[in-house]
């Protein structure tokens, strides 16, 4: 009787069947095994899901090879990607493809199927890992203060124990939670057990993963999504035949095919990136969660400014929360002062009030270092003819246009669009183009006319897309070769720049006008995290905040978390919004606006016609209603039981799509971060 096997290939959703043919019989195979298989003129790789026993596919194709008959992957982070899957809604295929190391390693020629030489050479992984180059170099754990010992000594007993057991660590900016995860980790290896490390975005905290380095050496394999597939698959190695204990990396981190995982730890783990926004929509934190359950091992989610569902989870007793009120060796946290953009009169250039430019000089003279946060990049976020009104908006996106000085162009940050900036209106001719707002780029232009003698640099994703010039940009501070800093979000990662005593935050409004109900908790985090940037060496540090709302509670408040968080608390009850309820967010996109609004009534409709007690919110449009020259409609889902949620989504999506919807793309985004 031949087998036929059930498998998932790379993104594609549904699963394929394949023969095995009489030469390759005989084999049971795990879930996640590795075939090699022919789809339309190419070969690919194939994971294996299950055997059946009939399939009514007419020519049905057979496998070509076997690559492993057992998963390469231990058993229990299978059990996670199937979690993942089920959970999220995402084909496990895709899933699967985020587990291993990206792109097939096989070539197919005439001469048939060429495998990758089975034994790599042994080398350290060293690819975008300049940050780990003073490895060797190996520091010892620093003697921990009190509050560090207190919440050494209850995580490491914990790993002694055994078992679950989810932590909280909620230690403000510069209190030595970095230091007490090497401890940990520590700990963990003592115990003959292994450590994931995630971090956000790893290509922007080169400082923290070189202190790992400097601690474990090459006991680390870094995995990162600038890796080669050759280097990814190292590193993979690496993990697999025990020759690194500890992996670090951003989301897929988690997926480190470790053999015995005894503690996982989440930095930052508020941080939004944590969210994979396309493709399988997964939270690596959430997934963390899960997967230190399936182990039975600890999982240690640390920030300064924890997501409100996190800080909730404390308050209820799913996790407990160990916290360090204090910056080490009792520095002081820094002071925080308004400045009322109102008051025109005091504005010197676009946005730069006198009392900012007074303390910039102030600290220029003291030698000490200077941080400037502005949240859009570019020179001007908008333009606008000043004689008719006509704007610049993207040909694909309902977004307008940013102008970029240097290169003398509008680009689109969503797509990609550009031309060449006008100098005329394209509408009435008009000359008078008024430039609206103010970007990273404008910033820094104007701080080098007020400073000419300052070293100023500037840190967004166009100053840093080319290899290596973050790491030169994050050198350049450390070694006080740079005075100024000026830059987006990238600018409050974790950096640890002892000399930098003055933050100065150019306009706090806008990202709080943001059409999301996360947009406060957002600000208060971005805000907390750049202020978390000053006065961490021996100096006292300054935060001068620029705003049009001086008297927002939000900035009443900050940096000091609880109050922040009994107040929004009081808005998501009131709101039924997260954590107090559950969220989908289905996004439907087309490229007629007609079909793209007809669909999205159709499904809400079927939707609607549930009799739970699941809202169904919409359609609407989106707050973005066109990108990349698609429409885009939205309905919400909100429930307290996430199974009922589940299930109505299930029924719905059943009934609506009986019918093919070609050229309709549906996104089901579960625990949304974002509802753009
Ligand atoms: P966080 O991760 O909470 O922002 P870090 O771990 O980066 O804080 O610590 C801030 C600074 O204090 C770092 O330069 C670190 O080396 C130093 N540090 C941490 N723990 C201690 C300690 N016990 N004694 C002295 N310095 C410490
Ligand atoms: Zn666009």
């Amino acid at each position: 009787m031949p087998l036929y096997v059930e498998v998932a290939i790379s993104h594609i959703p549904r699963l394929f069947h394949y023969r095995i043919p009489a030469s390759l019989e005989a084999v049971s195979l795990e879930l996640g095994a590795r075939l090699l298989v022919p789809l339309g003129t190419r070969v690919q790789i194939a994971y294996f899901v299950r055997s059946i026993d009939q399939t009514d596919i007419e020519n049905i194709k057979d496998v070509l090879e076997i690559i492993d008959t057992t998963s390469p992957l231990p058993p229990l982070l299978i059990k996670l990607l199937q979690w993942i899957s089920d959970y999220y809604l995402a084909p496990i295929g895709s899933v699967m493809k985020a587990a291993f190391p990206q792109k097939s390693q096989y070539k197919v020629t005439t001469a048939g199927v060429i495998k990758p030489p089975k034994q790599l050479k042994e080398k350290l992984s060293q690819a975008g890992l300049d940050a780990l180059q003073s490895a060797g170099v190996v520091t010892p754990p620093l003697p921990l203060n009190l509050d560090q010992q207190h919440v050494y000594n209850e995580i490491s007993a914990a790993i002694e124990k055994g078992g679950f057991s989810p932590f909280l660590l909620h230690g403000v900016t510069g209190s030595g939670k970095t230091e007490v995860y090497l401890q940990v980790i520590q700990k963990a290896l003592e115990h003959h057990k292994g450590a994931i490390v995630l971090v956000p975005e790893i290509g922007l905290t080169p400082q923290l993963v070189a202190r790992f380095g400097n601690r474990f050496g090459d006991k680390i394999a870094v995995l990162h999504s600038k890796l080669t597939p050759k280097q990814r698959y190292e590193a993979w190695q690496k993990i697999k035949n025990k020759e690194a204990s500890i992996a670090i990396g951003a989301r897929s981190a988690l997926f480190a095919p470790m053999a015995s995982v005894g503690v996982i730890i989440v930095d930052e783990e508020h941080d939004a990136s944590y969210k994979q926004e396309e493709s399988v929509r997964y939270h690596a934190r959430d997934a963390a969660i899960v997967y230190a359950r399936l182990l039975g091992a600890v999982v240690v989610l640390g920030s300064a400014t924890p997501s409100l569902e996190s800080f909730y989870n404390g308050t209820i007793g799913k996790y407990k929360t160990c916290s360090l009120p204090n910056r080490v060796e009792e520095r002081p946290m820094p002071k925080i002062e308004m400045i009322d953009l109102r008051e025109r009169a005091s504005w010197v250039k676009p946005f730069l009030t006198q009392r900012l430019i007074f303390a910039i000089e102030k600290r220029l003279e003291l030698h000490e270092q200077v941080i400037l946060f502005i949240n859009r990049r570019g020179h001007t976020p908008s333009l606008l003819c000043g004689d008719c009104g006509q704007k610049w908006q993207c040909g694909n996106c309902a977004v307008s246009l940013t102008f970029h000085k240097k290169e003398k162009k509008l680009l689109c940050h969503y797509c990609g669009f550009q031309q060449a900036s006008p100098t005329d209106c394209v509408n009435c001719k008009g000359t008078r183009l008024l430039f609206l707002g103010v970007g990273t780029e404008q910033v820094e232009e104007e701080i080098r006319t007020l400073f000419p003698l300052a070293r100023v640099l500037r840190m967004d994703r166009d100053t840093t897309s080319k290899k290596g010039a973050h790491h030169k940009i994050v050198t350049a501070m450390e070694e006080k070769e740079a005075d100024i800093l000026i830059g987006t979000q990238m600018v409050a990662k974790g950096h640890d720049f002892p000399w930098v005593t003055l933050a100065g935050i150019v306009c706090a409004d806008f990202s709080l006008n943001f059409p999301d109900f996360r947009s406060s908790e957002r600000t208060f985090q971005l805000l907390a995290q750049v202020a978390g940037r000053t006065g961490r060496g021996a100096l006292l540090g300054e935060v001068l905040i620029q705003t049009f709302q001086p008297e927002h509670e939000l900035f009443c408040v900050i940096p000091a978390f609880k109050p922040f968080y009994n107040t929004e608390m009081g808005y998501r009850k009131d709101a039924n919004y997260p954590p107090f309820t559950r969220l989908i967010l289905l996004g439907l996109s087309h490229k007629k606006e007609e079909e793209a609004e007809k669909k999205s009534e159709q499904l809400a409709s079927i939707l609607k016609k549930n009799k739970s007690s699941i809202e169904v919110l919409g359609p609407a449009p989106a707050p973005i209603t066109r990108l990349r020259n698609e429409y885009r409609y939205q309905i919400l889902l909100k429930g307290k039981d996430h199974l009922l949620l589940k299930s109505v989504l299930k029924k719905g999506l059943d009934i609506f799509l009986e019918k093919p919807q070609r050229a309709l793309r549906l996104t089901i985004d579960i625990d949304p971060q974002n509802l753009i």
